[in-house]
């Protein structure tokens, strides 16, 4: 039994949750190219969490490194409590994999791709048989089983993917960029999976290149930058650590701008669109005091909006990359 001073296994002071995935000071290159320069994550069991980079950036290298599929050349890790290195084939046991490296075969159904999986876990042939069907029922594939998965489209092949690695009831899943490529409505269906397998208790590991995807949908973001986590933490405590908030005015006439302009020596101009910025935090005490001094200056702007920082802001303060456009617009998304 544990005293209260003792420490429990997987946990740090610093985080109650029990950890799915722990690294500490991962290293890998390839050649003279330094890929990971001592990456530390932190993923609490049953979250998504997502490690957020452009193309190149590593992403799917430390995905390699954390599914034993390639080995750190420093650091130390563990995944489902198990380290890397020494209990690598229990770790296999108790993670999934999809991405980029599918293990969908074209030429075979898609029950065919489920019922080959269930082989390579053992299982009887008949709880594979109620498996696999399960799962593509789970999945929405039950009317597309006996299709050959080459004329799947890109969705249904991703999703088919995952189905396969549920077969093995794996406590971690990797998904290394599960919606590049796809389209809204897919990419959707994929955020909705996700998030009933943590509802499950999964703990999910994926990566991406779009701000927006692990906005709606990660507990958790790091992004990756020159090989080392430049930031870690909820979508909220990333978007608190940076400035970025403002009061953004838009004028309709040129010379109402022009005026204002004039007054407003704190703004920042868009010429281009009759806008000027104010920096604010956005509380409700600012705002009102932002509105009174407009009046009392006599400033009419057409459109007031308040401007919380987002994580383009974040990205950008972080890193000198150009983020990948946003998948889709908020107004397609459902409430999370
Ligand atoms: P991301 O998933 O973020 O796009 P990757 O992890 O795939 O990034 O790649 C990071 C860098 O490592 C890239 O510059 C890539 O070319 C390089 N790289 C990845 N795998 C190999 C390999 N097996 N041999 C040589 N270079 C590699």
């Amino acid at each position: 039994m544990p005293t209260p001073n003792s420490p429990l296994p997987n946990q740090g002071g610093a985080h109650p949750a029990p950890a799915a995935i722990t690294a500490a000071g991962l290293k890998k290159s390839y050649g003279d190219k330094v890929v990971l320069d001592g990456v530390d994550l932190h993923v609490p069991a049953g979250s998504v969490f997502a490690l957020l980079g452009p193309n190149g950036a590593g992403k799917t290298t430390a995905v390699k490194i954390l599914s034993t599929l390639v080995t750190a050349d420093a650091g130390r890790a563990t995944v489902a409590g198990h380290d890397l290195t020494s209990d690598g084939h229990r770790v296999r046991a108790a993670i999934g994999v999809t991405g980029q490296f599918s293990a969908v075969d074209g030429l075979i159904t898609g029950l065919e791709n489920m019922l080959l999986m269930a082989d390579l876990h053992h299982l009887p042939r008949p709880q594979g048989r109620r498996t696999a069907t399960e799962l593509l029922e789970r999945l929405d594939l039950t009317h597309a089983a006996g299709r050959p998965a080459s004329t799947y489209s890109g969705g249904m092949k991703r999703r088919l993917d995952i189905a396969m690695t549920l077969v093995g009831n794996p406590r971690v899943i990797f998904l290394d960029e599960p919606t590049t490529g796809l389209d809204p409505r897919s990419r959707h269906t994929l955020w909705e999976i996700v998030r009933d397998l943590v509802a499950d208790g999964v703990t999910v590991f994926l990566t991406t290149q779009y701000l927006e995807e692990a906005d709606r949908l990660a507990d958790r973001i790091a992004v990756l930058h020159n090989g080392q986590i430049a930031a870690q933490g909820t979508p909220d405590q990333l978007k608190r650590q940076i400035p970025g908030g403002h009061i953004r005015l838009r004028f309709t006439h040129p010379d109402t701008y022009r005026n204002a302009v004039a007054t407003l020596q704190v703004a920042t101009r868009e010429d281009e669109d009759l806008v000027l910025r104010i920096p604010s935090g956005g509380s409700q005490r600012e705002l009102r005091s932002i509105l009174d001094w407009l009046d009392a200056a006599g400033i009419e702007a057409d459109e007031l909006t308040v401007h919380t920082p987002d994580l383009d802001d974040v990205f950008f303060a972080l890193t000198d990359s150009a983020p990948a456009p946003a998948p889709t617009t908020r107004n397609q998304e459902s409430a999370r």
